[in-house]
């Protein structure tokens, strides 16, 4: 089984025709808002590409919104018995996005500084067999699921970027980063071979996601591997880095090798840019498999 640790968010997205400056109005298109945050959205692309048992530990406010998630989680299959209620409000993201799919993004965080690893939650990350985490909730809480675990491996995914402390960089078994998020974590410039062999230093397994390039898995004592991903025309990327998380894990928990959960994943990240929104874009398990012949 696979638990998520992270945070849900209520995208709130707006398209606009450029950003504003400091100080001005501008007037957007129609509101949506669509089921997100890294935690809920890899939780739901675990359960509907993976086929594992999923639970999310997560925190949601007393508010509509979280109905929202709730539904979202509970319809693709997600155990939500560990969802703790908060009395701030649920974590919201403001987006804004342009013709040109530049987006930019405000996260109220809310609920989510809520998420605790409490005896409940201590019980089912004992029974598991990949711990899933993102970095959207306070560090101090994804350390508790990293320390929690038995015989789990514990996957990070750390974005969006942060400093991270040593003893949990030591924690991790699998370590997920984009391109980004790889320089940063890695304090140098480089490609993604070199940014990986410098992550290698503290980490076992580093899978460095490319975007359309696909993904380079690399282990120690062994050449990094590159794994593609299928040519797709993307329509909204968001969501295609959770979606590569959320199946990675389930895999890893199906008894999947590291480098054959990478390729599904890649899949998985392939099919949920050829949709728009987050959640609502994790392919199904036969999507994927479909995709992957
Ligand atoms: P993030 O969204 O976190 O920056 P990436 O852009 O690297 O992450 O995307 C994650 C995964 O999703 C990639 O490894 C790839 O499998 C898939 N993916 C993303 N964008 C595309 C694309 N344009 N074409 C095909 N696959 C894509």
């Amino acid at each position: 089984s696979v638990v998520v640790v992270g945070s849900a968010n209520v995208d709130v997205v707006v398209d606009v025709p450029r950003h504003p400056q400091g100080g001005e109005t501008i007037l957007g298109g129609n509101l949506r808002r669509t089921p997100g945050g890294k935690g809920a959205n890899q939780a739901v692309a675990a359960a509907r590409a993976g086929g594992a048992d999923v639970s999310f530990v997560g925190a949601l406010g007393r508010d509509d919104d979280a109905q929202l998630l709730l539904d979202s989680l509970t319809g693709a299959g997600v155990r939500t018995d560990l969802v703790r209620a908060s009395d701030a409000a649920t974590g919201t993201a403001l987006i804004s996005v342009t013709g040109e799919g530049e987006n930019t993004i405000i996260v109220a965080p809310g609920a989510n500084s809520a998420v605790a690893v409490d005896d409940e939650v201590t019980g089912r990350i004992r029974q598991a067999d990949v711990v899933l985490a993102q970095l959207e909730i306070p560090l101090d809480v994804v350390l508790a699921a990293a320390r929690a675990r038995s015989s789990a491996r514990f996957v990070l995914n750390a974005a969006p970027s942060r400093a991270l402390p040593e003893e949990l960089l030591a924690a991790v078994d699998v370590l997920i980063v984009n391109e980004h998020e790889a320089r940063d974590l890695a304090g140098t410039d480089g490609d993604p071979e070199s940014l990986a062999a410098t992550l290698l230093e503290k980490v076992a397994t580093v899978v460095v996601t490319l975007g359309a390039a696909g993904a380079l898995i690399a282990e120690r004592d062994a050449e990094p591997v590159h794994v593609p991903a299928p040519t797709v025309t993307a329509v909204d990327t968001t969501g295609a880095g959770d979606a590569f998380c959320g199946v990675f894990a389930a895999a890893l928990a199906n008894g999947t090798s590291t480098h054959d959960a990478a390729r599904v994943a890649c899949v998985a990240g392939a099919l949920a840019a050829t949709r728009p929104g987050a959640q609502a874009a994790m392919p199904a398990v036969e999507d994927v498999s479909a995709a992957a012949r």
